[in-house]
């Protein structure tokens, strides 16, 4: 029973989104998404708010099934995770991603960080920091323009752990960050512990940013604390001037959202954000 939704078609009744039937079509159908070709990489723009200078992009996976449409990464990713196709996936999504930054250096364009999302099953897959390297030493991209971002729930669920996957990842010259912060429970003790570059603020305080003053205080928190430990700092989620006007006066550094730009493909990516650097 399909049932009329936003996009016109949805596979998926309501009764079926948490079903384990659901889960097996999903996880079945991922068995061929790549030799398929069915997904694709949209980026994001991450831009300065100094100079308004394009700095990076996040990498985020779109994936087109020519039954069930599109299905969201928050519905697949999981189902991936849990499977173990997400290793696969994720090596994928990878070279891919430094392949792109790569073309784009190679083409002459200003040279920008490239953001991939880490899953915890990649995180704590003993071989990644080595299959990273390995990317980056086949596709010729200089470590400094990958960033990988490892949510706060990952890095807190067991921060010992982490700090030593952590640091053999930046001893290669990646940088990394903390994505989604503010919804876990950092411990400030293994905070400054953790020798990341940068502090991700979740777009659910940003969002708020307007309504409510709590969120406003929360966010002003987070920035005096990455300010004290040496981190930069990007809110995600940013959808109006008012938000990014709040972000630029408490001193965020960077800023990623529809208001600066939705995700796109490669190509639409560039001619949108890469000229502009240029220019
Ligand atoms: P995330 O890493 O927190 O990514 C941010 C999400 O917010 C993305 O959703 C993005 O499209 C959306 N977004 C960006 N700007 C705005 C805005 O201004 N307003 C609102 N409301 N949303 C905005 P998306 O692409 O659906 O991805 C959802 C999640 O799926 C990601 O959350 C990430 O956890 C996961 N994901 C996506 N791609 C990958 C991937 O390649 N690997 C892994 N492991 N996870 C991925
Ligand atoms: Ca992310
Ligand atoms: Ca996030
Ligand atoms: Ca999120």
């Amino acid at each position: 029973a399909k049932q009329a939704g936003r996009n016109g078609f949805r596979f998926f009744t309501s009764e079926m989104q948490a079903s384990s039937a659901r889960v097996m079509i999903v996880e079945n159908a991922l068995r061929h998404a790549l030799e398929r070709d069915q997904f694709q990489l949209y980026f994001q723009p991450q831009v300065r708010l100094s100079d308004s200078q394009l700095v990076g992009a996040e990498v985020l996976l779109r994936w087109e099934h020519p039954e069930l449409g599109h299905v969201d990464p928050a519905d697949f990713i999981p189902i991936a995770e849990d499977s173990g196709q997400i290793l696969q996936i994720g090596e994928w999504v990878l070279r891919q991603a430094v392949r792109q930054c790569k073309a784009w250096i190679d083409k002459g364009l200003a040279p920008i960080l490239i953001a991939v999302n880490l899953s915890a099953v990649q995180f704590r897959d003993p071989r990644f920091p080595e299959l990273v390297m390995q990317v980056l030493r086949e596709e010729q991209l200089p470590p400094q323009y990958l960033e990988l971002e490892l949510t706060e729930g990952v890095a807190m669920d067991n921060p010992l752990e982490a700090i030593i996957i952590i640091n053999r990842l930046l001893a290669h010259g990646i940088s990394m960050s903390i994505d989604d912060f503010g919804t876990g429970y950092s411990s400030l003790s293994y905070l400054r512990r953790f020798d990341i570059n940068k502090l991700k603020i979740d777009q659910s305080f940003v969002c708020e940013i307007g309504a409510s003053s709590e969120n406003r205080a929360i966010i002003n928190a987070i920035l005096g604390v990455a300010k004290s430990l040496g981190l930069k700092t990007i809110a995600e989620g940013v959808e109006s001037e008012e938000q990014m006007t709040f972000l630029r006066e408490k001193g965020c550094d960077e800023v990623q959202g529809f208001f600066i730009g939705k995700p796109l493909p490669a190509e639409q990516f560039e001619e949108n954000f890469e000229r502009q650097v240029l220019s």
